[in-house]
């Protein structure tokens, strides 16, 4: 058996145009989506990350500003900035690039987003709201794996899901709209005892852990299905998920390939959450939190 591709680029695509569709309407009201991205330091893959961000938005129609901040800033000089970006109206997305340089603290940082505007859904607030079933924005990357199991038709009412690794921004969140879609939910994190006897009973099978191909074929349920959001380097310069692609695809169903499956998709989502965040600004029914 060899598990059918879970095509992250054509669906992440095909979200885009829905976007830029959108846009145009807002646009007709007077109103451009905007998205202001905040980069402090040289770190080469936030580099890359907020280029890419930022060429997205322009391509669906969006503006979207970059702030460059050198490594060496203080913290308040940081805050000053996002309280300008939350007092500007023509911008409904803030995103804080992480990592921050380690004399600022990240929590502190993320807090000080007007939670109306945080399109990466890291703010406490957001984290509450989805946690009681209200949410106002999803993190990005489970977002977007919750559309490619949707696009998929993958039944979740019922079905075993398992999510390895608890990370704020990805595990936790994920085990949190699994569960709201109807799934019995278990999330893994390094000191799951024998991790291979939880994952075997994965119909729906989510690994985020940063560690490279730690998941193997003989882990994987015959017939699950298989979400792989690692994003790895290795030394010969190639990028592999967390999941090993080779023995899982022939156990699986269906699978997400690394690169083009969920970075995509992650991608994506954010020019969503930051759409959606203009269009309720246009409705003048924001919620500050
Ligand atoms: P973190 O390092 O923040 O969290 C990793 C999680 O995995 C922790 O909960 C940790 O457990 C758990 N873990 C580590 N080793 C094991 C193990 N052997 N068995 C079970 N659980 C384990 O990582 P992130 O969530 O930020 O990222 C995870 C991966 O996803 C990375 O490869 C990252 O590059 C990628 N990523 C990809 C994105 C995309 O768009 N495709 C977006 C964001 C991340 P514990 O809590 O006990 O430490």
């Amino acid at each position: 058996m060899t598990a059918r591709l879970i095509d992250g680029k054509a669906l992440s695509d095909a979200v885009k145009a829905d976007v830029a569709h959108r846009v145009l309407a807002l646009k007709q009201q007077g109103l451009v989506p905007g998205l202001a991205v905040v980069l402090v330091g040289q770190d080469p893959a936030s580099q890359v990350y907020v280029r890419n961000k930022a060429s997205a938005c322009e391509k669906a129609g969006l503006h979207s500003s970059v702030i460059r901040m050198e490594a060496d800033v203080t913290e308040q000089a940081l805050l000053d900035v996002v309280d300008g970006l939350n007092n500007d109206p023509a911008v409904h997305g803030i995103l804080v690039q992480l990592p921050l340089p380690k004399h600022m603290n990240s929590s502190k940082v993320i807090e000080a987003i007007a939670a109306s505007k945080d399109v990466d859904g890291f703010h406490i607030s957001n984290a509450g709201l989805l946690m009681t079933g209200q949410p106002l924005f999803r993190p990005c990357t489970p977002y977007g794996i919750m559309k490619m199991l949707e696009s998929e038709n993958v039944p979740l009412r019922g079905a075993e899901a398992v999510v390895v690794g608890a990370s704020n921004i990805v595990g936790k969140p994920m085990a949190m709209l699994l569960l709201a879609a109807g799934a019995t939910v278990t999330l893994c994190n390094s000191k799951t005892r024998d991790l291979g006897a939880q994952t075997r009973r994965a119909d729906v099978l989510v690994v985020a852990t940063g560690k490279p191909k730690m998941v193997t074929g003989d882990m994987i349920k015959p017939g699950a299905v298989v979400i792989d959001v690692g994003i790895n380097r290795t030394p010969d310069g190639k990028l592999v998920g967390d999941v090993d692609f080779e023995s899982a695809k022939t156990v699986a169903d269906a699978i997400t390939p690394v690169p083009g499956g969920v970075g995509p998709m992650t991608i994506a989502m954010l020019l969503v959450n930051t759409l959606e965040a203009a269009e309720r600004s246009a409705k003048h029914t924001v919620i500050e939190h």
